[in-house]
């Protein structure tokens, strides 16, 4: 009648657009809408957050308002926020876990296709958690799914490089996990208070990151990455044992001790049975003004190992990039804001963005799956 009145299916058509901050779906979808109703140019709509208090309950409600306001005839947008009730949250529960309410590890099923990175160093301080992030974030600037679980427990450090400070929103016993720069993360920094040390023995942490990998809302991913704590410790062995069809990637120095130790995290997988999809030399030199390359730390290191895993493994490890030392790669981590998002020169950006396409473009073979093994 009044063509200026805005329409219901665009009302709606708007309203699909909006998603879940944490969910990465329409709220339409998760059943977070509830009623919606056109006065005149005034549209309400009530959005049903999964918990009271959510954090992001400021961004969905400028999203909606976003969204509807952009619609044709619409003067005026009113979001009333209310709470799931526990049916509607079992509801929301039993969609998110799948048919058949999945329990177990969701990366581990043969229908699963996402490529599962284990990051490994020898030892602390050689760019491992750097390098995770920045990998992360290049992948999921080209439009890929990514997660990242931070497993380095005494040392973690995601959080901050991605720049997160929000804890996880938990939906009863499912934890969403935040997501910055596209990229899904938790980590286990985010359930211990303030900077406290973590004490756990070896089967507390197994238990953790198993909660980790079962518990947490990840969705289909296209690429997880975790970020293994130094050395080849308890973690490392239960990741293998948890996620048996996951690749180690081997972050060393080009320095000859770094590489030895970093040699023996990537020979782990002849025992643990996984592959090693590749090895990444970081700090490999330092540009000076004139253009000229300082070698801090030596040289070869990353060769050295690809060519000795090679040999131990019997299987073409490759050396996937080497990464220059770079200010910008330190402030971005510093910032919270990966180097690889940002713009301007810097050759450590290319590699690490060659780096990710490389490894976006390995496909994930069926025949690589594995049954879980069990280390004694
Ligand atoms: P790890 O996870 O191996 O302990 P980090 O990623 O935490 O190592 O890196 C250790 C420190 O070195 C951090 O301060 C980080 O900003 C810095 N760093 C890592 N790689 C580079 C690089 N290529 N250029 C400059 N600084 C780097």
């Amino acid at each position: 009648m009044n063509r200026d009145l805005p329409a219901e299916a665009a009302v709606r058509a708007a309203l699909g657009t909006v998603i879940d901050p944490e969910l990465r779906r329409p709220l339409d979808e998760l059943g977070m809408l509830d009623a919606v109703t056109i006065d005149g140019g005034t549209v309400r709509v009530k959005v049903l957050l999964t918990i009271a208090g959510c954090p992001l309950r400021d961004s969905i409600t400028a999203d909606t308002e976003a969204a509807l306001s952009r619609v044709d005839g619409v003067e005026r947008v009113e979001v009333e926020l209310g709470v799931m009730d526990q049916a509607q949250r079992d509801a929301l529960k039993a969609q998110l876990k799948g048919a058949g309410g999945r329990r177990g590890i969701p990366f581990n099923e043969p229908s699963s296709l996402t490529r599962v990175y284990a990051v490994a160093s020898g030892k602390g301080g050689v760019g491992k958690s750097s390098v995770t992030v920045n990998l992360a974030a290049a992948m999921a600037a080209q439009g890929l799914r990514v997660g990242i679980v931070d497993a380095d427990v005494y040392g973690f450090s995601v959080p901050a490089l991605m720049g997160i400070t929000q804890q996880p929103t938990r939906v009863d016993e499912l934890i969403l996990p935040p997501v910055a720069h596209g990229v899904k993360v938790i980590s286990i920094g985010m359930f211990v208070e303030g900077n406290q040390p973590i004490s756990w023995r070896g089967p507390m942490l197994h238990r953790a990151l198993e909660q980790f990998l079962t518990d947490v809302y990840f969705g289909d991913l296209d690429v997880l990455f975790l970020d293994l704590p130094p050395g080849t410790g308890d973690i490392a062995i239960s990741v293998a044992q948890l996620l048996p069809s996951s690749e180690l990637l081997v972050v060393t120095t080009p320095q000859s001790a770094a590489a030895d130790v970093a040699e023996r995290a990537g020979a782990m997988a002849a025992q643990t049975g996984q592959r090693v999809a590749g090895v990444i030399e970081n700090m490999s030199w330092l540009e000076l003004p004139d253009g000229g390359k300082l070698e801090l730390f030596g040289a070869g290191g990353g060769s050295t190992v690809a060519a000795r895993l090679s040999a131990t493994l019997d299987a073409a490890i490759p050396l996937l990039g080497s990464i220059p030392l770079d200010v910008s790669l330190r402030e971005g981590g510093d910032a919270g804001t990966p180097l690889v998002l940002g713009r301007g020169d810097s050759r450590a950006r290319d590699e690490l963005l060659g780096i990710a396409a490389a490894l976006a473009r390995r496909p994930r073979g069926l025949e690589g799956l594995k049954l879980p093994v069990s280390i004694r």
